[in-house]
């Protein structure tokens, strides 16, 4: 069964609405989401971009350096300016900022990774495995999951 979330950023002026279930949730540990969230992690809802259907407003995209010399095109809503999603490579996978759900408890991380940096008072739960650095999705994500994401390649390849 597949769940429907809603969420938004603080203003209201960004609505969004998740129209499947993620294919799969990180909490990132690393850096990068460090000192972009002001906080101890990122929790990323990772869902084909056409599944993010945009209710209201524009998110603007800003795109912020990281520290391995590349940029992440990361979502704003354009007057609150809180991020609610981001790409990292390519623009058809988003990555949905759990915090910003309506109802951030429906969501529960698949898999914490770059666990290195994380902050040291942050005990980790048993139910998900944790990783040093990233991690191999073929082995860790779901079937349906892996299939999904092989068809946003394929019509990448397409050009459609
Ligand atoms: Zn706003
Ligand atoms: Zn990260």
């Amino acid at each position: 069964m597949s769940v429907v979330r809603e969420g938004g950023c603080a203003c209201g002026a960004v609505r969004y609405r998740l129209t499947s279930d993620p294919l799969f949730t990180h909490c990132c540990h690393c850096l990068n989401c460090q000192r972009q969230t002001g906080s101890a992690f990122v929790i990323n809802l990772l869902i084909e971009a056409d599944r993010v259907e945009v209710l209201a407003g524009a998110p603007e995209p800003v795109d912020v350096p990281r520290d391995d010399g590349s940029t992440q095109r990361i979502f704003r809503c354009p007057t609150c300016r809180v991020a609610v999603y981001s790409h990292y490579g390519s623009s058809r996978v988003s990555f949905v900022r759990g915090g910003t759900l309506d109802e951030p408890a429906g969501v529960v991380p698949d898999v914490h990774i770059y666990t290195r940096s994380k902050l040291p008072w942050i005990a980790l739960p048993d139910s998900a495995p944790a990783f040093d650095e990233y991690y191999d999705s073929k082995s860790l994500w779901p079937a349906a999951s892996l299939e999904r994401l092989q068809t946003v390649r394929d019509s990448a390849r397409s050009g459609a």
